[in-house]
């Protein structure tokens, strides 16, 4: 990369004087300066280049600036850059065809918004008016979005300071072995248990005022927990049961992150309603939605859906979209996605895991792994505290900042690094990242007990 010191300099000023960014105490970050990115690397001012082995936020499922996608973007810029939601343009009409082949069952609709947690507000208003309810059920352990209804599902401490109890959500303990909340030894009995912790939940809840369960299909940004077999189809069981409305949110695990079109599809069930985002488009230009069953979207055939927005299936996005999942068709990148999880990156990480005290389980699928790492392997302490901040949080820090020194860009949550790169890694990446998560991984390891 080509050195611009003076360049990056600038850039950093004005984000420093006028940016202001989400999450974040303003003046505690000292946000990177970007000057480029291609494929699975990006670059600074300074000539220090990395390999995103967070795609951004998990969404560039196909790199950055795949040359297919920005011609696209350019030539639907050039043809009709914009239009109102109300007509019928070809981007958007092509978009929802294609993403409608691909999401399971009968969720033929698409209902466009600009990214996931929009989706799960529109997701949760049409099951509320589907039913004519108004609870909804969540998972501890999850992330749905930062609007009010998305963050208040949201089972993490984000929604703590947007929780003023009148949101209508309540949460419950989702399947997660390696921490049970169920005291449970076997993938087996975690199932079983977390089923009935649900059903008891909606009996003392009141099945009558249950609109909808939101779950994510594998929990993301919360860990990677893969649900034990027979989970999901219990929770399916139960709704169709109460009438409740399913909801799979697949925002990030969608658009092959776990080697499949859709997490749902490793599970054979099919939600009522599926919230999409991130993959679809590899977020070169905000697009998310909801997939609507035949059974909800006729609930809307003759009285109009109360909900919408500006930009729902702005062409561009949609263009964007339609060159994606192309792209994504004619390169394999799913496949690539399952072939590089299950030859490269699974033994890669059972291997680190024999010589890394720190990593205390892996867990994941496809380009979607976690290592949850502990101070004890024997007690599983995490190796951080449950949300540390500064001095409590310097062993992970120390983490991140080994990853950076050597040249990885890691995704780091709470005492988890979770390995996400995009879905068309090659194996030589996969295998840089690799070496140079053992290398960091020897700084926390320095922070075990045992
Ligand atoms: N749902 C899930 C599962 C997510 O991971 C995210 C974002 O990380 C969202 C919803 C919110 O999406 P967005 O940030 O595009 O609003």
């Amino acid at each position: 990369p080509h050195v611009d010191s003076q360049a990056g300099a600038a850039v950093k000023a004005a984000d420093r004087a006028h940016v202001f960014h989400s999450w974040s105490a303003q003046g505690l970050i000292d946000p990177l300066a970007v000057a480029g990115a291609e494929g699975s690397y990006f670059w600074d001012y300074e000539g220090n280049r990395y390999l995103d082995f967070a795609s951004g936020l998990v969404f560039t499922n196909i790199g950055y600036q795949h040359p297919k996608v920005v011609a696209a973007i350019q030539e639907q810029a050039a043809t009709l850059s914009t239009f109102a939601p109300a007509f019928a343009v070809e981007a958007r009409s092509e978009a929802a065809r294609l993403i409608a082949e691909r999401t399971p069952g009968d969720l033929d609709k698409i209902f466009f918004t600009n990214g996931g947690a929009e989706a799960v507000e529109n997701a949760v208003r049409m099951a509320r008016l589907h039913t004519g309810r108004h609870k909804v059920l969540a998972a501890y352990r999850s992330y749905h979005g930062g609007t009010t209804t998305a963050i208040n599902l949201t089972g993490d401490p984000r929604r703590w300071a947007s929780d003023n109890g009148t949101s209508g959500t309540v949460h419950f303990w989702g399947p997660f072995l390696y921490r049970s909340p169920f005291y449970a030894e076997t993938e087996a009995q975690e199932c079983a248990r977390a089923l009935q912790h649900l059903e008891d939940t909606i009996a003392f809840e009141g099945p009558a005022a249950i609109a909808a369960i939101v779950l994510e299909t594998i929990p993301g940004t919360a860990g990677i927990m893969t649900p034990p077999p027979g989970y999901l189809a219990g929770v399916r069981e139960i709704c169709d049961r109460y009438g409740i409305v399913f909801v799979l949110d697949e925002v990030m695990a969608g658009f092959g992150r776990t080697g499949k079109w859709f997490a749902s599809e490793h599970f054979d069930v099919v939600p009522d309603l599926m919230t999409f985002a991130k993959g679809v488009n590899s977020g070169y230009v905000p697009l998310g939605g909801v997939a609507i069953s035949a059974e909800i979207a006729e609930t809307f055939d003759k009285r109009p859906y109360p909900g919408g927005l500006t930009y729902s299936g702005h062409p561009l996005a949609c263009a964007a979209a339609v060159a994606t999942l192309r792209v994504m068709e004619e390169e394999g990148v799913v496949e690539n996605a399952a072939r590089i999880g299950e030859t490269v990156i699974a033994p890669g990480l059972r291997e680190l895991a024999e010589r890394h005290p720190s990593i205390g389980e892996i867990r994941g699928t496809g380009m979607f792994w976690a290592l949850d790492l502990v101070k004890d392997r024997e007690t599983r302490e995490p190796l951080v505290p449950y949300n540390a901040t500064g001095e409590a949080n310097a062993p992970m820090a120390a983490f991140g900042a080994a990853c950076k020194k050597n040249g990885l860009w890691p995704f780091i949550n709470m005492n988890r690094t979770h390995v996400v790169p995009p879905c068309n890694v090659t194996e030589a990446e996969a295998k840089e990242g690799l070496a140079v998560l053992d290398t960091a991984l020897s700084a926390a390891d320095e922070h075990t007990t045992a």
